[in-house]
């Protein structure tokens, strides 16, 4: 399974999942179809799946267009959004699997950005080998989403589920804001010297307009302070020292930066 990313709208990333050996191709969270068509077109390769990560516009605004090409397309989602995404067929819950190929995808319920938000865990094949997480809008390089319909207790056990991965596990977030996220990280977490060294990384990628996604879970877990609430200088910098209140803060501080 070989992943790529397609830039779509302003920020977003569409992920298109290719089996080189049967042609066919599966795509997480179609923000817009035009990119995904015309990539097709150039593998020849036919769509048979969309996995949605949660009902967003700018996550499911090409699964109508995409259907309507490829009509034998399944449409996969979160049980709790039944009725939000257009042309759902499939309703999936924590513990549920799904096949692209030759791999099966592991689905997490992780609700926080929005109630029903679910996340796509590709295991490796082979042991050793990084699997691919598509986290959507709840994990971000160097941050995590807004709480649109959620509370900071969900989302921290969302974001604790998403840490127990392995950390060469490929992060698929969905948008390109690792810049500002990691501006925002410095200014509560300044003397973490992996965070000085990625956002370094980061901003001489974006200077060449290079892509920052895929991340790395462990590179996650060492500097982004959204996975970080039990770090003294995070506590610290936020004056709690309750994990929860601690991320409520950051999460506070993070909109309002
Ligand atoms: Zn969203
Ligand atoms: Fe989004």
């Amino acid at each position: 399974m070989q992943v790529t990313l397609l830039p779509a709208l302003s920020d977003n990333y569409i992920f298109l999942l290719h089996d080189p050996q049967q042609n066919v191709a599966a795509v997480v969270d179609p923000a817009d179809a035009q990119p995904v068509l015309r990539r097709l077109e150039e593998l020849d390769a036919e769509l048979v799946a969309i996995f949605n990560t949660h009902h967003h516009a700018d996550h499911v605004g090409g699964n109508q267009k995409l259907m309507q090409q490829f009509p034998e397309v399944r449409i996969y989602g979160g049980v709790c959004d039944r009725g939000r995404i257009p042309g759902q067929q499939v309703f999936l819950q924590e513990g549920d699997r799904v096949e692209f190929a030759d791999r099966i995808g592991e689905v997490l319920f992780v609700p926080g950005h929005t109630s029903g938000h679910i996340a796509y865990y590709f295991p490796p094949v082979v042991k050793g080998e990084p699997g691919e997480l598509f986290c959507g809008d709840t994990l971000f390089a160097g941050g995590c989403g807004r709480l649109f319909e959620g509370t900071p207790t969900e989302m921290v056990d969302s974001l604790s589920k998403l840490r127990t991965l392995p950390d060469n596990t490929r992060v698929w977030c969905a948008h390109e804001y690792t810049l500002k996220n990691l501006q925002f990280a410095l200014t509560v977490d300044a003397e973490n010297p992996d965070l000085q060294t990625r956002y370094a990384e980061v901003q001489e990628a974006r200077r060449h307009s290079n892509a920052t996604v895929p991340s790395q879970m462990g590179v996650e877990k060492r500097t982004n302070p959204f996975l970080r609430w039990e770090e003294p200088a995070l506590q610290a910098a936020v004056k709690s020292q309750d994990a929860v209140q601690t991320f409520a803060r950051l999460r506070g501080m993070k909109d309002r930066f």
